[in-house]
């Protein structure tokens, strides 16, 4: 599976991760735990953020790991990201309903 990981807050001008795994759980473990999770995430710990496994592409493969990593938008991808943009009054907001014509 494909997985995207958001940064607590951005290192340098990357707030995400995006990786392949077929063991999300032995993966997750690697990042944090030892030394054999990916360069990045290994600095932006090193700089005291913190990170988290915010959504999964179950059937995601390499294909679409390739093609998620080009995306320049990557926190279209992200809920986190998402509804930082929406901000917090869009939530409950009933506005855009039957405004369509
Ligand atoms: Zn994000």
């Amino acid at each position: 599976m494909v997985y995207l990981i958001h940064f607590e807050r951005p290192y340098q001008h990357a707030r995400h991760y995006i990786g392949y795994t077929d063991n999300l759980d032995q993966r997750i473990h690697d990042h944090e735990c030892t030394a054999h999770g990916a360069r990045l995430l290994q600095v932006v710990r090193g700089a005291g953020i913190s990170f988290e496994v915010v959504r999964t592409w179950p059937d995601g493969d390499r294909t679409l790991e390739r093609r998620l990593k080009r995306q320049k938008k990557s926190w279209k991808l992200c809920p986190v990201c998402k509804a930082e943009r929406r901000g917090p009054n869009e939530a409950h907001s009933h506005n855009s309903r039957g405004k369509d014509s």
